[in-house]
């Protein structure tokens, strides 16, 4: 399964967002997929279209999708030289598909502060900077390796280095891979040298108490948010804090701790989102009067896959999809009506997926 690591400097508020990740987080044991560590926590995925499509089903129950999140161990500058706990770090890195970076936007002199002070943009850079270092390192021997076979005239390897070149220029101006134009045929080769700077980024804002509300008045979350434009990258702003108080409440409870809050998501519900998101994951429904349960798939897989992450008996035996797109569905009021009015699918093996499309699997056992 795909996963988003959560990252940060020391005293970021990391093990507190992770403990919140947890609290609100589901039992395995409902999603069997999903892997038995310390360091992962499950969340399940907010949708307001599960809501609505049990209210009008009305079906014994309704099961959210979920993913998950890992915690990755402090990082140290110097951490792509191997110091400390460095290389260890770097690996964990390496198996996420997606990383959020919690970054410290709230000042408080109890809490000591890495390097002396309160400086988003300098604890950004000094991680970005460390996987920058170590994907240099991955790049430069790769064009030891590769110079070789070029000056051969070895077609593979010259159309290779130049792609190497390219990205060694990015790295030697501190600039992540992901931020490197490619085309796509040169991006088949990227995404064979398994660099760090390549995999999708997020900033978490971590603030104050006080600033929730209104997070727009932190002079770093404003920070964070231009530093982030130029990374083509989102922000999510999160006071830890207050999430593991608000991962405890459910339904009713939530909801006017949130209005006295001055907020109308939690930053975990909204945190949750973007990383899905950011992970290339997509949602689809299933809805009998058994269960309306959501689905999670990567986007572009095909019917037949997305029917195997129900069961690989589904994908095995996949025959057709009868499908409806959710706003379909809602408007005409019941798969009867949605049917009537024409808006009911038959698609086959090549049909892509689009997210909030409701299915019914037919398929040979
Ligand atoms: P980590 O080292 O990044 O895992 O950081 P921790 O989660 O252990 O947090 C470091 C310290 O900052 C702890 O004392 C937390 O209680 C405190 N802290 C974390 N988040 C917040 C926050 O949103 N507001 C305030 N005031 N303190 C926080």
């Amino acid at each position: 399964a795909l996963t988003a690591g959560i990252v940060g400097l020391p005293n970021v508020g990391k093990s507190t967002l992770f403990n919140a990740i947890t609290q609100a987080g589901a039992e395995s044991a409902n999603y069997p997929f999903c892997t038995i560590d310390p360091n992962v926590g499950i969340v399940e995925v907010p949708d307001h279209r599960l809501t609505k499509l049990t209210a009008l089903v009305q079906p014994k129950k309704t099961v959210p999708t979920a993913f998950e999140f890992t915690d990755i161990a402090g990082i140290v500058k110097g951490a792509s030289k191997g110091e400390g706990l460095g290389n260890k770090f770097l690996s964990h890195i390496r198996e996420v598909d997606a990383i959020c970076q919690v970054v410290r936007c709230f000042a408080d002199d109890n809490i000591t502060h890495v390097s002396g002070k309160v400086d988003p943009i300098d604890d950004i850079e000094t991680i970005n900077l460390e996987l920058i270092l170590a994907d240099l390192e991955s790049v430069d021997k790769r064009i030891g390796r590769v110079s070789k076979l070029a000056k051969q005239k070895d077609k593979e390897s010259v159309f290779e280095l130049e792609i190497l070149e390219k990205l060694k220029e990015a790295f030697e101006s501190d600039k992540p891979a992901r931020t490197v134009e490619f085309t796509e045929e040169q991006m088949k080769v990227v995404k064979g040298l398994h660099l760090l700077t390549i995999k999708p980024v997020l900033y978490v804002a971590n603030v104050s108490e006080d600033d929730v509300a209104d997070p727009s008045s932190n002079q770093y979350v404003q920070q964070v948010r231009e530093f982030a434009e130029k990374d083509n990258a989102e922000v999510i702003v999160i006071c830890a804090k207050i999430e593991s108080e608000i991962a405890e409440l459910e339904g009713e409870e939530k909801e006017m701790f949130l209005q006295e809050l001055g907020i109308e998501e939690s930053g975990l519900d909204q945190l949750i989102r973007a990383a899905y998101s950011l992970l290339g994951l997509a949602t689809y429904f299933t809805a009998g009067v058994q269960e309306v349960r959501a689905w999670t798939f990567r986007k572009g897989m095909k019917a037949p896959q997305c029917a195997g992450v129900i069961h690989s008996d589904f994908e095995k035996g996949f025959i057709r999809a009868e499908t409806v797109a959710y706003d379909d569905l809602l408007a005409a009021g019941s798969m009867t009506a949605a049917k009537e009015a024409g808006k009911v699918r038959l698609e086959g093996k090549e049909y892509i997926v689009k997210d909030g499309d409701v299915m019914h699997f037919r398929f040979n056992v």
